[in-house]
């Protein structure tokens, strides 16, 4: 039976992201992916927010999205776009790229950081025990591994299979969404009615002034709104036709569709991102309408959060009880982007006062502090830890701020791409020591000019010095003394 450290199953986004991540660290991971290749049946998502961005930009392969994406403001709210050109950020901006591109980049990534992957296989069962996890495949195989973290998307089977419960709320609406082609020409754009909201677009695009333009020709991308949530089974293409001629009045002689597909508002959630070696991450921890954009954004980041603990865990430099950090920060994350799904989906429903309701949220969102905060919520660049009292920055990204050392100009990031700790001192140089975790932790010494902004909270105080995580969170801020310093290196970096 092949061992493992870690196997991961299924290699979506969230998969792919937490093997690459696993990999950077030296774990020795696996994915399990039932799919014979990256290939991905449907578009799903259309883009990534800022601070996926930044993630990306924190292991050095972010320009390897923005080259293939058109960077543009997408964070909205119920409709209501929020620009975030003024936000202090490198990448004040989302991307428009399809799933497909973003599966393949991460992929290459992962393959680069030469991660087995056992295609067209699935994870069928498992069995753990104290020192870890026999993983069954349909192929009849078995996989032994310290721990198994599903990644397996919104139908989870090892989340069935570990018992953890997934509560939340029934679809109350349904859309089918398809890519064909048409025998007569259908007016591209947002149609809405009293059913909802239902679109054409072309699958090539161009994103000019800020504006999509859509193609001449090509297939057509459809998003058709339906009467009651549909069935859980596949829809076809009489569905389709049926669905369309319900709203437009005709089906503008659809055909050769290359593939059809369902999405609803279900809302649900993991009890537990953890029961002992088992582990969810992305779909498989969190499902919910797709309006605002954040699944894939929130399993990447997931991944991110998850990837650097698991390491330290599997490689024996931090207790169990590290996981348990996971669960306590990634589950309040995505039971936000939950709540605000729901309530985007009830403003888009069709009825006279509920519109209402939409126009005044519209006109809040006109106002600065709610535009900033809410577009701060949509984009990801508000979260915030709860790592206790203290400076703003505790919990919070670090900014990619413009350092100098003594061997020249450096950015924040760079410092991040291995995913191994900084403590960067921006004090005296030779002022901190943590001799002890010289192993584990890059200390780095430099000068920042400039100010310290975040987003939505604005200037805050400069630091002395920054204990950054490798997903790039504050774990530490020294106001001149290393007060906590080495309590903060252990709970996070194991013991000295
Ligand atoms: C219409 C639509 C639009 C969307 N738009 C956006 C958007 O703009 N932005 C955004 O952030 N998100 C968006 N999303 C959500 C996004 O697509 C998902 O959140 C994202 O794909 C989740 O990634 P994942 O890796 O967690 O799960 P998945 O992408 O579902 O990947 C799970 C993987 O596991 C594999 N698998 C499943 N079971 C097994 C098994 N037993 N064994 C082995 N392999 C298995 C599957 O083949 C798959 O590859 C949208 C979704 C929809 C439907």
């Amino acid at each position: 039976m092949a061992e493992y450290a870690v196997v991961v199953a299924g290699g979506g986004p969230t998969g792919l992201m937490l093997a690459g991540e696993l990999a950077l660290a030296g774990v020795d991971v696996a994915i399990v992916e039932r799919r014979a290749s990256q290939e991905l049946a449907g578009s799903r998502a259309g883009g990534l927010h800022s601070r996926t961005i930044e993630v990306l930009d924190q292991r050095g392969i972010a320009d390897r999205f923005l080259s293939e994406g058109q960077t543009v403001q997408v964070a909205a709210f119920a409709g209501v776009p929020l620009d975030i050109s003024d936000f202090p950020t490198r990448h004040p901006y989302g991307l428009g790229l399809w799933q497909n591109h973003i599966e393949r980049i991460l992929a290459g990534w992962v393959d680069e950081l030469a991660v087995p992957i056992y295609r067209e296989r699935e994870v069928t069962g498992f069995a753990q025990d104290d020192s870890g996890v026999d993983v069954e495949l349909s192929d009849g195989t078995s996989l032994r591994a310290e721990y198994l973290v599903g990644c397996d998307g919104g139908r989870s089977l090892v989340r069935k299979e570990a018992g953890i419960e997934f509560p939340g709320w029934n679809p109350t609406t349904s859309a089918l969404i398809a890519e064909a082609e048409m025998a007569e020409e259908p007016e591209l754009g947002i149609r809405r009615d009293a059913r909802g909201i239902h679109s054409f677009g072309r699958v090539e695009y161009e994103i000019r002034d800020g504006e999509v333009v859509y193609m001449d020709e090509g297939p057509v991308r459809i998003m058709v709104t339906e009467e009651h949530p549909g069935p859980a089974g596949e829809p076809t293409l009489r569905d389709l036709s049926e669905a369309l001629v319900a709203v437009y009045g005709t089906d503008y002689g659809i055909h050769s569709p290359t593939w059809i597909s369902r999405f609803t508002d279900m809302t649900r959630q993991a009890a537990a991102y953890r029961v002992r070696r088992v582990l969810l991450a992305g779909d498989a921890a969190h499902v919910h309408s797709p309006v605002g954009g954040q699944g894939l954004n929130t399993g990447v980041q997931d991944a991110v959060n998850l990837g650097w603990k698991l390491a330290q865990v599997v490689n024996r430099t931090s207790p169990e009880s590290l996981l348990d950090t996971y669960h306590a920060e990634r589950h309040p994350v995505a039971a936000r982007v939950l709540r605000n799904t729901m309530a985007q989906v009830a403003l888009f429903r069709q009825d006279d006062r509920i519109k209402t309701l939409g126009d005044t949220i519209s006109e809040l969102l006109s106002m600065d502090e709610p535009r900033t905060r809410f577009a701060a919520m949509m984009s990801g660049l508000d979260i915030h830890y709860e790592l206790g009292e203290g400076h703003p920055l505790l919990g919070r990204r670090m900014p990619d701020l413009d350092l100098v050392t003594a061997n020249g100009p450096l950015r924040v990031f760079t410092l991040l791409h291995d995913a191994r700790p900084v403590l960067l001192n921006l004090g005296e140089p030779g002022g901190l020591d943590i001799t002890p975790w010289a192993d584990r932790v890059q200390l780095i010494d430099a000068t920042y000019g400039g100010t310290w902004e975040l987003p939505a909270l604005g200037e805050v105080t400069a630091p002395t010095a920054v204990l950054i995580r490798p997903d790039g969170y504050i774990a530490w801020v020294g106001d001149g003394t290393d007060t906590g310093l080495r309590a903060a290196l252990t709970t996070w970096f194991g013991s000295p």
